[in-house]
């Protein structure tokens, strides 16, 4: 290709380094993405699944601020799950068994039709930089490409190191060479470096899988889509199995933890505390006699078989004991033994919010470089590095979300403030306004920031304002309109629910806690109401309405919080005072004597619980 310059340069192909190019170029920046190669672009280095519990909320984020993960999910997902369905709205998740191949192809596609993005095949070896400003990056054939902004999002890839057993070898993840020149220049600039570490499972071939005796778990009926645009799941829907490690193979593997990878002292870098491994179950849930174990199959026109919650670095013919040791893995093959990666991380610390190094201007850094694991923690820190390196080129305003705003507020503020020393996960935990920050109203919070931002186009705006109207009219309805005995009482009664003597408000009868929209609209006349409505606003109406008590209180600790952020803490205050703080919190407090509550926010071991204590504490 002919190089000219360009406004952003993306190193990497991954889930960060995705969503960072098309978001800068969907804006309008001249943008390049360097990778090394283009087959891939979608790869999924670990399990086919996007979405979860808070990483389903992330996913839902990313694609109202029109990013590409959820749109490719839906178009390659083959097992569509509400988590937590009997939860709080709240806490529900979203998740997809994703077909690997199909995934890859999706976001491949993409990129194939964005006309003017470029993608070019090498490696980047070293920056360019005038004083403490990059200017472009070197290319490993001495190619120089000059640039206003870099994102670098190269994963796991930076001196990489993958670990089976006793044997060790130079890779970025299986069947990928490290990235090694980019990490010396990167210690050469005096970035602080840390060392992580994470697993994957060995694959399974699933032809040779006894599934008679296995248990099964089906889709969805109804899947749970991430994009707000799309409207069907077009791909066939399949059941994962489900089966269980038992005593012969927690035997097996504690007799050879020493070979372990992880355990034999081979790997420096602290793993996963949430992703652990089976030898880290079995060591640290000792008392387990029994793990659950997920077969997911990779695709519809794959063997291969994903065996969740089995990651481990022991040898391959340890591998191979303890898998067969396993109900339905008796005449098990292995395609791919399980490994460890280590790699090197920097300290998010030396970033600010716009993801932008403090040290370095216009040198963005996104995804599991910053000390995060997963596809979803990666998508959206390259979706808001490619945002803000599109308006620094541009001469605009930064684009920064705040906690109470997204999930990925939370994320962000979490890594640049208080850093990480093991690989970064989202949970709904980690957010402290999660009655606001639900993933069904990812859309209504966050598409009018795209809008004024310029990333999402008007047709999907007004979609959204369509739906935005109807959930309105709904809540009208269901406060003014009311029902009558004859015609609800059946319904109340098969769901154990007390009958209506008179004319009910539509409302009170969805108050009750058997009742959703769903058996509402079991009621003949009810139904015929609501007939012009669709599933997600009737539930939208439902959430709105039912949680409104506890979405006010939420909005007035918003509002409490912003106004008591800047307000000061006497430096002689003693936290042990305050009830209901966690010890690890107190113990903090009193050390660090944060300045206001915003800045105890963003101590590290002080949680969204204890600063709601704080703000109830201080608000008084
Ligand atoms: P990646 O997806 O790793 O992409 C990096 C990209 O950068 C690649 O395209 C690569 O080609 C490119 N690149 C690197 N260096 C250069 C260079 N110098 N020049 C040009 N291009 C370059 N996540 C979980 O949530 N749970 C798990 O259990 C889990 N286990 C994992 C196990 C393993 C073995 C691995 C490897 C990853 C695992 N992950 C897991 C993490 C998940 O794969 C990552 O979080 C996610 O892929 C990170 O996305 P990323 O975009 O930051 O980087």
């Amino acid at each position: 290709m002919k190089h000219k310059d360009f406004d952003v340069i993306v190193i990497g192909g991954g889930h960060a380094g995705v969503e960072a190019a098309q978001a800068s170029w969907r804006m309008g920046a001249k943008t390049m993405m360097v990778t090394h190669k283009f087959d891939k672009i979608g790869e999924m280095s670990c399990n086919p699944a996007i979405g979860g519990l808070g990483k389903g909320h992330l996913v839902r984020e990313i694609d109202a601020l029109d990013g590409v993960m959820g749109r490719v999910a839906d178009k390659s997902g083959i097992q569509f799950r509400l988590l937590n369905r009997r939860k709080g709205p709240a806490v529900q998740g979203p998740r997809t068994q994703a077909d690997r191949a199909l995934y890859r192809n999706a976001m491949q596609t993409e990129f194939k039709n964005s006309i003017d993005l470029d993608v070019i095949e090498s490696e980047v070896t070293d920056f360019m930089m005038a004083g403490d400003t990059i200017t472009g990056v070197v290319l490993s054939d001495g190619v120089k490409v000059k640039s206003a902004t870099v994102i670098l999002t190269t994963g796991t890839f930076l001196r990489g190191v993958i670990h089976i057993g006793d044997v060790s070898s130079p890779g970025g993840r299986m069947g990928d060479k490290p990235s090694i020149a980019l990490a010396a220049r990167i210690e050469s600039i005096g970035l602080p470096l840390g060392r992580l570490k994470t697993g994957t499972p060995p694959r399974l071939d699933g032809r040779t899988i006894n599934w008679s005796g296995l248990e099964m778990q089906a889709a969805d009926a109804e899947p749970s889509l991430f994009s707000f645009l799309s409207d069907c799941a077009p791909v066939r829907q399949i059941s994962c199995g489900i089966t269980h490690t038992n005593s012969k193979t927690h035997d097996i593997i504690e007799k050879n933890l020493k070979k372990s990878a992880m355990y034999g002292g081979h790997i420096d870098g602290i793993g996963p505390r949430y992703c652990p491994s089976i030898e880290d179950k079995i060591v640290r849930f000792g008392e387990k006699d029994s793990h659950q174990i997920f077969l997911e199959p990779e695709g519809l026109n794959d063997p291969t078989i994903y065996p969740n919650g089995i990651s481990t670095s022991l040898p391959v013919d340890v591998q191979e004991a303890y898998v067969t040791s396993i109900a339905g893995l008796e005449n098990v093959k292995i395609l791919q033994p399980g490994y460890a990666i280590e790699y090197d991380y920097v300290d998010p610390r030396a970033l600010d919010s716009t993801l932008c190094l403090r040290s370095v201007n216009g040198l963005y850094l996104a995804g599991q470089i910053n000390g995060t694991t997963g596809y979803e923690e990666a998508a959206c820190q390259g979706l808001i590095a490619g945002i803000n390196a599109h308006q620094l080129v541009k001469n605009k305003e930064p684009f920064i979300l705040k906690r109470n705003e997204a999930y990925i507020g939370v994320l962000i503020d979490d890594l640049v403030n208080k850093g990480t020393k093991e690989p970064y996960r989202m949970f709904t935990s980690r957010a402290e306004f999660r009655i606001l920050l639900r993933q069904d109203n990812a859309d209504l919070r966050l598409m009018p920031k795209a809008k004024e931002l310029g990333t999402i186009t008007s047709e999907e705006y007004d979609k959204m304002l369509v739906k935005k109207n109807h959930v309105d009219e709904i809540k009208k309805v269901l406060k003014k309109k009311t029902v009558k005995p004859v015609d609800a009482n059946p319904i109340l009664k098969k769901y154990n629910t007390s009958i209506l003597p008179q004319n009910y408000i539509i409302e009170k009868v969805l108050a009750r806690p058997q009742i959703t929209h769903k058996e509402l609209l079991e009621i003949e006349s009810i139904k015929t109401l609501f007939s012009g409505y669709s599933y997600e606003e009737l539930e939208q109406a439902e959430i709105q309405l039912k949680y409104r008590s506890y979405i006010e209180a939420e909005k007035e600790n918003v509002e409490r919080l912003l106004k008591l952020e800047n307000k000061k803490i006497n430096s002689d205050f003693d936290y042990s005072t305050v009830k209901s703080l966690s010890l690890e919190a107190v113990d903090k407090l009193n050390k660090i004597k944060p300045k206001n509550i915003g800045q105890a926010s963003r101590i590290s071991g002080v949680s969204p619980a204890d600063i709601s204590v704080l703000i109830v504490h201080f608000g008084r």
